[in-house]
């Protein structure tokens, strides 16, 4: 199974991985003199992380060597595949910075695969069985020892011809004959072992409608698909491995010449979270989480949402590499790449999460004023805008402790700090309700210091973030933690299930204080809240009434992870 290599340290080059050297090899010895590759999603749930792995790799050849690729939906399945699932798709393939050169559907290739078929019987290398599913099943045989032929293995074709357009035709009911490919049923690869390539199967589909009621099979599909395309380079994860060989008999068999190749890498894992739409789908469907785009979901939509960026998912999977070994890599090293990318981009804007109420009494009532705030420390392009300050404020409650230990440099009694561009602020008492919880703040301010500097030199060590009350917008703040508890939460005791390993305290929905810029957001829009980490405008955001997201603290773990290799 999965073994836990190290992922690629965070300054890693861009490795010339074996892909690519399977490329300039191919280029360099007349192979194929262009390159052309296809993202082949079943439209059966959302693209998550790991389909952007995929994309990236297929995208990214292409774009690299100035070839094409194509969006094809393997929909050959049309119980479990839905329009939706193909809109979101595209929306996540755009969304990530790719264009493809053409979108096209395997069901575009039903009548040219039933001729395919057609040519197979006619060859003698295809029949039509009439054994049940399970006695195909048994009959397979095992790894140690070969099958047992089918009795209609050697029907003649003209009987096979007859029985497969009648198939066609609806005659028979779902599982009353399958179209087999007549290989060998001793073969020391399993999959060899006469495949099935055709089904009955009366179902709608999203696109050909009610007009088929036989569906081929993956593996008979895929590859003609790629070789009706002229793809070049067929990309998969590992476990179409033993499937290659098939993928190579049909064209071959075919006599598809030059034709695609198959080539196979590891797919993504991450630590601390799921990615097989199987699972996606059932977190979805028991209302786990809100949706797809939940987001704490590891899809696509859900990272969107999230706020991450494509810029940091292109670079993750850029590092992550390709390789041909299973690996998991950390979360971490996601989150790594979306602070390095939003470090250098996210206007720095203020927002109080946990608002403590402060009231400045020897600042005159009803008086205000502005003060000037960089949006980008390091970034003065970005600009500036005026933040309102008076004689009541919200700061952090965790910003101020009673009774502190040693080293506390924020607000206790009697201690000055720093408000941020503002003033320097004493403590000078603390009002509590009933309960003893504290519930305002006394303090007096230094109006020496505006701006935050004082003119004799006097030091303070801590400075803290601040919103004025009278002015502050208040606004729901979605925190996110880790969707699940374990790094691994396909591991389970017996008789448990990896929805077990969900994390009850995931989601905290808080009511934060925003500078008053903030009312007013476009969906999607990214900032840091100075001190508290990366936040994004949700789409439930109304005007007056904004929705955020924490995207990510601002403590970076991956530095350390990587350290410890
Ligand atoms: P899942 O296991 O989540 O259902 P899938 O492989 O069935 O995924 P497809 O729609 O068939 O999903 O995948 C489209 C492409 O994305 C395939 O080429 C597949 O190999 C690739 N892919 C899917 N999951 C991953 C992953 N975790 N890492 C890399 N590539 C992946
Ligand atoms: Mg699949």
């Amino acid at each position: 199974m999965a073994e836990n290599n190290t992922a690629p340290a965070p300054q890693a080059a861009a490795p010339r991985h074996f892909i690519r050297q399977i490329v300039d090899q191919h280029l360099a010895d007349g192979t194929w003199d262009h390159v052309a590759t296809r993202f082949p999603p079943e439209p059966n749930g959302y693209l998550h992380i790991g389909h952007a792995k995929s994309i990236c790799l297929n995208f990214g050849l292409a774009q690299e060597y100035g070839g094409t690729c194509n969006l094809r939906f393997d929909d050959t399945n049309p119980t479990k595949e839905e329009v939706e699932y193909v809109e979101s798709i595209r929306e996540d393939v755009q969304w990530l910075g790719f264009r493809w050169t053409n979108n096209f559907f395997a069901s575009d290739y039903f009548e040219r695969l039933y001729g395919f078929a057609v040519r197979l019987i006619e060859m003698g290398k295809a029949y039509v069985d009439e054994q049940t599913a399970d006695e195909i099943r048994r009959n397979r045989g095992t790894l140690t020892s070969p099958g047992t032929p089918s009795p209609w293995r050697d029907r003649p074709a003209a009987e096979s011809l007859d029985l497969f357009a009648r198939m066609r035709a609806g005659e028979f009911e779902d599982g009353r004959y399958v179209l087999r490919a007549r290989i060998d049923m001793a073969h020391p690869n399993v999959v060899l072992r006469d495949p099935t390539l055709y089904r009955i199967r009366h179902a709608h589909h999203h696109r050909t409608g009610d007009a088929w009621c036989i569906y081929p099979m993956y593996d008979f599909a895929h590859c003609l698909s790629d070789a009706i395309e002229g793809i070049t380079h067929s990309i998969c994860t590992l476990e179409f491995e033993n499937n290659r060989a098939l993928y190579d008999w049909v064209l071959d068999t075919l006599g598809f010449d030059p034709r695609p190749r198959q080539y196979e890498f590891a797919r993504l894992n991450i630590t601390g979270t799921v990615l097989s739409k199987r699972r996606l789908i059932q977190l979805v469907r028991e209302g786990r989480v809100r949706g797809w785009d939940d987001p704490r979901m590891p899809t696509i939509s859900g990272l969107r949402r999230r706020g991450y960026t494509p810029e940091a998912l292109r670079d993750f999977c850029e590092r992550i590499g390709v390789a041909k070994a299973d690996s998991t890599v950390e979360f971490a090293l996601l989150e790594h790449c979306l602070r390095e990318d939003l470090n250098a981009r996210a206007p720095r804007v203020i927002g109080v999460l946990n608002p403590l109420k402060v009231v400045i009494e020897n600042y005159p009532e009803g008086q205000q004023e502005e003060f000037d705030m960089a949006y980008h420390p390091e970034d003065p392009g970005m600009g500036s805008r005026k933040v309102p300050f008076s004689r009541e404020l919200w700061i952090e409650r965790e910003d101020f402790m009673e009774d502190p230990p040693r080293k506390f440099f924020r607000l206790s009694p009697g201690s000055e700090v720093r408000l941020r561009y503002a003033y320097y602020v004493t403590c000078t008492g603390v009002v509590k309700d009933d309960s003893g919880e504290i519930v305002e703040l006394r303090c007096s301010y230094d109006p020496q210091t505006r701006g935050g500097w004082s003119q004799d030199g006097r030091k303070v060590k801590g400075t803290l973030h601040w919103v004025s009350a009278a002015h502050a917008v208040p606004a729901e703040v979605r925190l996110y933690d880790r969707l699940f508890t374990t790094d691994d939460p396909m591991t389970v005791p017996e008789g448990g299930e990896f929805t077990d390993n969900l994390n009850p305290e995931s989601l905290a929905v808080v009511q934060a204080m925003l500078e008053p810029g903030l009312a007013s957001v476009r969906p999607g829009m990214r900032c840091q809240f100075e001190r508290m980490g990366y936040f994004c405008a949700d789409p439930d955001s109304v005007p007056g009434k904004p929705v955020f997201n924490r995207t990510a603290t601002l403590r970076d773990t991956w530095a350390k992870i990587a350290q410890k290799g």
